[in-house]
């Protein structure tokens, strides 16, 4: 086939972007997505397909899923009019970024850290300055204070995306209180540290705190997150999104789980059990080491090395995600946490790769 004059048609910034990946090979035990490990319970999914067959499928969605927007604001003592809903955080983020940033516009964030913010920046023709983790995976303040400075858009993730570290809140307070931009805070793993940005709000106009159904609410295969920032700078972000963006399916069955917060809090905390169990068995192994973390993964060395450690674990049925492509990760891989069954496989999984 002849190439394509694509650089007719389509922005320098696309062409240089690798395609977003996700290595997947058919394996018994996914632990590569951080996604839960535990589908619905079938009570709730019956009321969500009970809800779903009384919908009119012919119908648009409401324009915005109201009820939706005012069932997250009571729990999260905020007002609807501060909700934003996406299709995913990550079509949140991206409309942030195309609401935000011109051409040549800096947005600031982690390295290594989730490579969507990346992704929508440079897609808006943005230079994209990345603050270097050290070597145990801790923000460098200093660095990261001056470069958000600099900055029309910052993204934190905390837990940070994939090493699991948790920034401490008076970092988050000092960035929001200098950076002149927008601070986004993507707390999509919130549910496994239980600390927020949330309180900050109040005190911080440019503050933005990002969410999503994907992870402890164990609606991934639906499409689903939110942001909460300032009534007006809501207003803005909405018309970065297109109209109707929000199913029915979906927003169905977030209601359905927002009526049901014990099911999300009791599997959280099964999960942040299991993390700690893991992180502590695999780190007794000689020659693995396994970084603390604040998520619903965390990161693995073994003497391997990320590569083989990944092709090792894909032959037991096991699949993680393989880091070696990301800054300062070239030895690990990303572990989420499982079943206590999935996870009692990945110990002796790795124990016998020793
Ligand atoms: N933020 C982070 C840090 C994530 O890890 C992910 C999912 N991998 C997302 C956002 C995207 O989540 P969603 O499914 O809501 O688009």
């Amino acid at each position: 086939m002849t190439d394509l004059p694509l650089d007719r048609w389509i922005k320098p910034e696309v062409l240089a972007q690798p395609a977003y990946e996700v290595k997947t090979t058919d394996c018994r035990i996914k632990l590569n997505q951080n996604e839960s490990p535990g589908d619905w319970p079938r009570d709730l999914k019956a009321e969500v397909l009970k809800r779903l067959e009384e919908a009119a499928w012919n119908r648009y969605p409401r324009l915005i899923p109201q009820r939706l927007k005012e069932k997250l604001a009571n729990g999260l003592s905020v007002l609807s009019e501060q909700v934003v809903v996406g299709k995913g955080s990550n079509e949140v983020l991206q409309a942030l970024a195309h609401v935000s940033l011109r051409p040549a516009d800096t947005l600031c964030t982690l390295s290594p850290t989730f490579a969507v913010y990346r992704l929508v920046g440079e897609q808006q023709q943005a230079l994209v300055s990345t603050s270097p983790l050290t070597a145990d995976f801790q923000v460098n303040e200093e660095d990261l204070l001056a470069r958000s400075k600099g900055a029309r858009l910052t993204i934190l993730c905390n837990p940070n995306s994939p090493t699991g570290s948790l920034m401490p809140m008076e970092l988050i307070d000092r960035v929001a209180r200098q950076a002149p931009g927008l601070v986004v805070v993507d707390e999509a793993y919130v549910d496994f540290s239980g600390v927020s940005a949330l309180p900050l709000l109040e005190q911080y106009p440019n503050l933005i705190i990002s969410r999503t159904f994907s992870k402890a609410f164990a609606l991934a295969g639906f499409r689903l997150g939110y942001t909460i920032m300032h009534p007006q700078l809501a207003r803005q972000v909405q018309k970065g999104l297109l109209p109707f963006n929000i199913d029915t399916p979906s927003v169905l069955a977030a209601e359905v789980l927002l009526d049901h917060p014990e099911v999300v809090r009791e599997r959280a905390s099964l999960i942040i059990r299991e993390r700690d169990r893991l992180i502590a068995r695999l780190g007794d192994l000689p020659g693995v080491t396994v970084w603390p973390s604040q998520a619903n993964f965390f990161l693995l060395a073994t003497p391997l090395g990320a590569r083989k450690t990944f092709t090792y674990l894909a032959q037991e049925g096991i699949l993680v995600r393989d880091l070696s492509n990301y800054p300062g990760c070239e030895k690990v891989v990303r572990v989420t946490v499982g079943t206590t069954e999935e996870n009692e496989a990945l110990c002796q999984a790795v124990r016998a790769s020793l």
